[in-house]
């Protein structure tokens, strides 16, 4: 059995759905497809959250239009036949999202993101297994939610895995059908409300499925050849990276490759189960096999994390910065949800470099003044360089000013301020 994710691009349009009815059909077995929302739902459906959440109805009614409209024309292209029951379900998914809409927002924003968030992948899995029943493929849709269980962690669900091995197991089961096909990203708590598992996480969704289930490998489908060593998007001259260990696959992915979400490689490593990364443009292409493979210096490899933040915080009464301190200060990030991409500790002085997401940052500035000096540049960029020389160093500080460096044997990171 096999597991293949698709990511928001493979889905974004009729013409990409279809494209994934030829790429199944190259393949014998059977597979457990997961599957992300359609191109930039997510994002769209989190402007529909804050317009929900801060009451901005006009807003609110402008977004739901737009998500509507966009799938109901992919809808339309795959199901040119009105009546066909396809209609139907898909209109029940937004009459349920509507009834959600209008009830009062709760007190919890994270809460209420996660009973919205989802219906971004209730909507694609929906239209996709109705898509591939249409060309004649038996397909079964599965709402993940009743087998993929975490805590009560909203927006970054921790997966209860003894529950969840028992209950997927227990659902998806092959009968007859050659697909089945589920949610990446959602899971739901012990009450049965929607937990999300961040950011991204579909990719994570088909390795715990892919660990529980013993499949034989899991397919990441995505709009690139598989994994290079650096962003097309500012370089040039990308090598594609073909073979990967699991221990290659998790530092680029942790330091922000974007490829892979960094949580997917430890179920996988821990079954010894491989990892494709593939174009679904040319499905026929290798791409990247992530595996077992013994260690190899590889050629370097370059992560760009833009729009950083770094923050200045030193004690008012130029104490040292100790461990007391720097529990508050981890205590305060922690509480926001906001991750540390680089830290640095002087005597004086605590350095953290952060993504900028405006909001989370307002609340840890706010309350990190309540007990120390709090000074912090947005705008930069952190540069990771994997299996660094200097050349490669050189390269990347072009037109840059140093802020902050942090090496290590494999690693260097780079935090610049861009000149140009
Ligand atoms: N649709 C979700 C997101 O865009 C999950 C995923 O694509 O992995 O974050
Ligand atoms: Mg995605």
């Amino acid at each position: 059995m096999l597991v293949f994710k698709f990511g928001g691009a493979s889905v974004k349009s009729a013409a990409a759905v279809r494209n994934i009815v030829n790429i199944l059909g190259m393949y014998q077995e059977p597979v457990v497809i997961v599957i992300s929302a359609m191109g930039k739902t997510t994002n769209a459906l989190e402007r529909l959250i804050d317009a929900f959440f801060s009451r901005h109805v006009k807003k609110l009614q402008k977004e739901m239009e737009l998500l509507r409209s966009y799938h109901l024309e992919i809808l339309e292209d795959l199901f040119p036949d009105k009546d066909h029951r396809a209609h139907g379900v898909i209109e029940n998914v937004f009459d349920e999202l509507s009834g959600r809409l209008n009830q009062e927002p709760s007190m919890n924003y994270d809460y209420d993101y996660d009973q919205l968030i989802g219906y971004g992948e209730l909507l694609s899995t929906r239209i996709i297994a109705l898509y591939l029943e249409e060309s004649g493929l038996r397909a079964k849709w599965i709402d993940i939610r009743n087998s993929l269980k975490t805590d009560n962690t909203f927006r970054e669900g921790r997966v209860n895995w003894e529950l969840s091995g028992k209950l997927v197991k227990k659902n998806f089961v092959f009968n007859g059908e050659r697909f089945l096909v589920t949610q990446g990203f959602l899971a739901s708590n012990v009450n049965n409300q929607t937990v999300s598992l961040g950011r991204e996480g579909s990719d994570y969704t088909a390795a715990i499925l892919a660990h529980i289930l013993n499949a034989e490998s899991v397919t990441i489908w995505k709009d690139v050849p598989g994994v290079l060593n650096a962003d097309p998007k500012y370089f040039d001259d990308t090598i594609l990276l073909e073979k990967l260990s699991y221990l290659d696959a998790i530092e680029l992915a942790y330091y922000g490759t974007g490829v892979i979400h960094p949580k997917t490689i430890k179920p996988l490593q821990n079954k010894n189960i491989k990892l494709f990364v593939r174009s679904f443009l040319e499905p026929e292409a290798p791409g990247t096999l992530i595996g077992n493979f013994a260690y190899e210096k590889l050629v370097p490899s370059f992560i760009f994390k833009m729009d950083q933040v770094l923050i200045r915080i030193s004690p008012h009464d130029f104490s040292f910065i100790a461990e007391n301190n720097l529990e508050i200060i981890y205590g305060i990030l922690h509480k926001n949800g906001l991750k540390i991409n680089l830290q640095q500790t002087s005597a004086v002085s605590f350095q953290v470099v952060v993504n900028n997401d405006k909001r989370k940052v307002r609340l840890v500035v706010d309350e990190l003044e309540e007990h120390f000096k709090v000074s912090y540049e947005t705008g930069l960029e952190l540069v990771t360089i994997r299996y660094f020389d200097d050349a490669t160093i050189e390269r990347v500080m072009i037109n840059k000013t140093l802020l902050l460096e942090q090496r290590g044997v494999q690693n260097i990171q780079l935090l610049v301020r861009d000149l140009g």
